[in-house]
């Protein structure tokens, strides 16, 4: 071996870690009973770091990538990999199988925030935000509860760790379900559409929330119809339509600019 290829190897080994966060290859999803799959060969990569916006027209297929990634529903080909090691591999035939075990690491490593606030109404915001850890991941009581308020503090919502998620607005519980997720430190997370029921005056204190996690470098996959704020947080962008990628780009503020395809630049037109 010369030696600059050995310190190109060297360099790789040592940095121990793949650039690449999570990587989709060829991806596959059917629903039972459907004639054509839902997603149809998707393939992208989520570096380290980086916020990765997926846009398309309702019934594209997006929810159902985000829920595929998270572990929650099985693929029916091609694979998930997190940090270089592929971690759900597609099998045809899984069609009805629900939540499989297979997606169980998925479930553990990767994060998500939903469209609707699904806190757990008889638990306080603090009860909320400590449950999977403490009773999953069996972690202290005391340094759970720790973190947990130094990441309501983060969101700005230090005061309300006592109060019911019934006392809080839609706004207020979308950040307690940020803080749910982040807890568990999250290789990746994934945030569907988490604005969309919203009023409008509480679009914003979360959409802040979404960008200072993504100066601090969390790795994101976002969903969201909120163009302006797709363009202020994007590195990179997909646009799925009908289960395929009609357009994707390393570049998301050349996509928002100026996309390449005619069916992108009507899309993105009817938000203008
Ligand atoms: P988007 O989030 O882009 O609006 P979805 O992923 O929710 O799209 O849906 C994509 C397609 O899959 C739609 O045609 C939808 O009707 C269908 N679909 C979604 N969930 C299911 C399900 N559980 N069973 C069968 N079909 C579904
Ligand atoms: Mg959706």
């Amino acid at each position: 071996m010369t030696e600059q290829a050995e310190q190109v190897t060297q360099t790789a080994q040592n940095s121990g870690k793949s650039q690449t966060s999570l990587e989709i290859r060829h991806l596959v999803k059917r629903y039972a009973n459907a004639d054509k799959p839902v997603l149809d060969d998707i393939s992208f990569d989520v570096p380290h770091g980086k916020v990765f916006v997926i846009v398309g027209p309702s019934g594209s297929g997006k929810s159902t990538l985000l829920r595929t990634i998270a572990g929650l529903e099985p693929i029916q080909g091609g694979t998930i990999a997190l940090n270089g090691e592929i971690i759900e591999t597609g099998k045809p035939g899984t069609e009805s199988a629900g939540r499989s075990k297979r997606g169980s690491e998925l479930r553990t490593r990767v994060g998500m925030v939903f469209q609707s606030y699904d806190l757990f109404p008889n638990k306080t915001v603090l009860g909320n935000i400590t449950l999977a850890p403490t009773l999953v991941q069996k972690r202290d009581k005391a340094e759970v509860e720790k973190e947990a308020i130094a990441l309501l503090e983060r969101v700005g919502l230090a005061d309300r760790k006592d109060a019911w998620p019934h006392e809080l607005s839609g706004g207020q519980r979308q950040r307690v379900a940020i803080c749910r997720a982040l807890i568990l430190h999250p290789e990746v997370l994934l945030f569907d559409e988490v604005t969309a029921a919203l009023d409008p005056e509480m679009v914003r204190e979360v959409l802040d929330v979404m960008l200072e996690l993504a100066d601090s470098g969390q790795t994101m996959l976002i969903v969201t119809h909120e163009m302006q704020f797709a363009r202020a947080i994007a590195d990179q962008v997909i646009m799925l339509e009908d289960g395929g990628i009609v357009e994707q780009s390393d570049d998301a503020e050349a996509f928002f600019t100026n996309p390449k395809t005619e069916r992108a630049k009507r899309f993105l037109h009817t938000f203008e």
